[in-house]
Order: structure tokens, then sequence, then C-alpha cells
């Protein structure tokens, strides 16, 4: 072999290596940022941070034109974690079924679908594209056995996912969502139903008692005053006598629901004891605090109630307030001066009762001396 060709086969191996050394990098890369995606999947704690992840950043991150979502939720669970949540515009690209038909229709052997999807599918699967999807992956998010949704990524680009390349990694990209769809799902119900009162679904005392600390402490850092109102309604047992149990269940559950509706998104509600409630007003100062406390009361005083006969009757509140002055507060002290707090709202309700009831009374809240100096 001359010099000359040595030299040519040389310098074209040379190329190779380069060009090889340059796939394996961008393979890399790649990867790099599959697991940096799957890593942030794994650390969504919600479901609405779930959603958007996938929604709206995937997306952008896979550079597609198109990424919905279809969730079989036959009980409710997930759609009720995402009251306030809303899905990335053009709309639709969330969808919640109650019934697997659809999911086994699109998926008869439960296998990824890759390639240029027919018209009927495309419809299905990105019901308000603005253009026409020319090649998409849809893939079945599945937990023991069974679909729980479908996830479809589409592109304008009619080469992107073809019938002929493997896609091992999105493939396991949506085992890994189907976990964290389910985990998120499962975590979130939990911490609810450990937070929530079941009967009225407003918070429990126990919850009520962690966001006291909570508000605290940022009304102490932001310099807001924190109102507490405490309600009893009045002569309740007789309710329960009178009407029955049931007719009482339901008198609670409506109340819970006024008092969720009646205050700001940013206040906090909860059913204290039997049919007692306790409300925390956040950045809320004497007079606006007496003020919803008297439109509370009219309100509740106003409120028709119905028997299981349907028999209209109405109930009356006694409601006791105090107000924890802006300060700077140790967050040791946190704990102590939220059960004082409560405690003195919780005495406003015995002067309500003992003046008459159906009225509001207000305890000065004694003030706690500001050492910042304890913090450190
Ligand atoms: P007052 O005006 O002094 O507050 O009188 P009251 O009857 O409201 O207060 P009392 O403490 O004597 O009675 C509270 C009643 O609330 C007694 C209890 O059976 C009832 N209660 C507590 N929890 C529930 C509940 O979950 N459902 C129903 N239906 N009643 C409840
Ligand atoms: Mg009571
Ligand atoms: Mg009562």
């Amino acid at each position: 072999m001359s010099s000359s060709s040595l030299e040519r086969e040389n310098q074209e191996l040379k190329r190779t290596l380069r060009l090889m050394i340059g796939k394996a990098e961008r393979n890399e890369a790649i990867l790099s940022s599959f697991f940096e995606v799957e890593l942030r999947l794994l650390s969504c704690s919600r479901l609405a941070e779930l959603l958007d992840l996938i929604l709206i950043e995937f997306k952008e991150f896979f550079r597609l034109s198109n990424v919905n979502l279809i969730l079989f939720d036959p009980e409710h669970a997930a759609r009720s974690l995402l009251d306030d949540y809303i899905p990335p515009q053009p709309g639709n690209t969330l969808r919640f079924v109650q019934s697997q038909r659809l999911l086994k229709s699109i998926y008869p052997n439960n296998k990824m679908i890759v390639g240029t999807p027919s018209e009927a599918l495309s419809r299905e699967a990105f019901p308000v594209s603005e253009s026409q999807v020319q090649s998409c992956a849809l893939l079945p998010l599945i937990r023991q056995n069974c679909l729980i949704g479908s996830l479809h990524l589409g592109s304008n680009d009619v080469s992107r996912y073809t019938e002929h390349v493997r896609y091992d990694y999105i493939q396991h990209l949506s085992s890994v969502i189907s976990v964290c769809i389910e985990n998120c799902i499962n975590q979130e119900n939990l911490h609810r139903l450990s937070s929530i009162d079941m009967l009225t679904k407003v918070l429990n005392r126990r919850s009520f008692e962690q966001e006291i600390v909570r508000e605290l402490s940022r009304g102490s850092r932001g310099g807001y005053p924190l109102t507490c109102l405490f309600l009893d309604l009045d002569h309740f047992k007789t309710v329960n006598d009178t009407y029955g149990h049931q007719t009482g269940d339901r008198v609670l559950r409506t109340v819970g629901l006024f008092l969720n509706k009646q205050l700001r998104k940013t206040d906090i509600v909860a059913r204290y004891g039997g049919e007692e409630f306790a409300v925390l007003l956040p950045n809320c100062g004497h007079s606006q605090g007496m003020e919803i406390a008297e439109t509370l009361r009219t309100k509740l005083s106003r409120l028709i109630f119905r028997d299981e006969e349907s028999k209209p009757f109405r109930m009356t509140t006694s409601i006791g307030i105090s107000l924890c002055e802006p300060a700077r507060y140790p967050s040791t002290k946190l704990d102590d001066i939220g059960y004082k707090l409560i405690q003195a709202a919780d005495k406003g309700v015995y002067q309500s009762k003992h003046n008459g009831r159906n009225q509001i009374s207000f305890i000065k809240f004694p003030q706690i001396k500001e050492n910042p100096a304890q913090e450190a």
C-alpha cells in the first residue's frame, strides 16, 4: 500500500473516530439531560407541579408541538386535588376519563404507538391541536397491569417518531411518569385525609394548630397582624335533639362550606371541635377583623337550614375574637403564642355565651415581649 493511500485511510479513520466521539458525546449529553428530567419528575410532590412539568416543560425540553395527557380517574381522586389547576393553553391538553374504554381502544396490546397517527387517532390523542401532528409517540401509562392514563407526544416533524426506531428511553420515562402520578395522588390524598375534617371538609384541629404557628411566623417576618376567630353554634344540642343527628351533621357541613365561601383564599377555616369552628385571618387588624366577624354572625343567623322533612329552621352563633399584633416573635415562642391566641378567642366565645349568645366578644391578647436575641 502506498504511503499516500495509507495517509488517506488514516485520515478517513480519524474522521470516523471524530464522528463517533461526537455522537457519543451527544448521546451522553442527551442521557444526562434525561436523567435530569427523571430526577425532576421524581422530586414532584404535588400533582399540579407534576402536570406542569409534563404538559409545559416537556414540550419545550423535547421540542414537541403537542403534549397531551389522559388520566383514568374513576373516583375523582386526581380531579379533587386539582380544584385550582389551570391546564396550559390551548386547553384540553389534560383530560380525565371515568372508564377505560378510550384507553383500551388506543392501546389494544398495552404497547406504545409510534409513527404518523391516523386522522382518527390524531383527533383522539390531540383533540385541540392547532396544526396536524406529523408524528407522535403515544405512551400507555401502566401501574400494576392497569392502564391509568395515556401520554401523547406530538411533533410537526414527520421523521421525529418513526416505527423503525426503538424508543427505549421514552418507554422507560412513561413507567417513571406512571409511578410519579400514582405517588403524587396517593401522597396528596393521604395528607388531605390527615389534615381535613371528614364531615365538614374544612381543616381539622391538628392542622389548625400547625397553621397558626405558620401564620404567626409569616406575620412576624412580614410585620402584619393575625386575627383569630372562634365560632360556637348556639344551642346546637337542641338541633340534634329536635331534628336528629343527621340534620345536625348537615348543619355542620353547611357552616363549614359557608365559612370557606365567605372568607379569602388566604384565610384558614377549621373545625376545632364538635360544633366549634376556628378561623385565622392573616394580615387583618382589629377593625377589619370585627367587621368580618359581624358579617359572619349576621349571615349565619340568616342561613335557612332544613330538617329531614324540609322543615326550615335557623341557628345563631357566638363568636370570640382575638388579635396578635405584628411583632418579631422568636420562633421558639410561636407554639406558646398560638396557644394563647386560641385561648383568648375561646374566652371570647364564653363571654358571648354569658352575655346572651349570638354576639361577638373581643378579648385583648396579652402582648408578648419581643426578644429577637433568643432567635440565634
Ligand atoms: P351552647 O349554646 O352553650 O354552645 O349550647 P350547645 O348545645 O351548642 O353546646 P353543648 O356543648 O351543650 O353541645 C354541643 C353539642 O354538639 C352536643 C353534641 O352532641 C353535638 N355535636 C358534637 N359533634 C357533633 C357532630 O359531629 N355531629 C352532630 N350532629 N352533633 C355534634
Ligand atoms: Mg361548644
Ligand atoms: Mg354550642
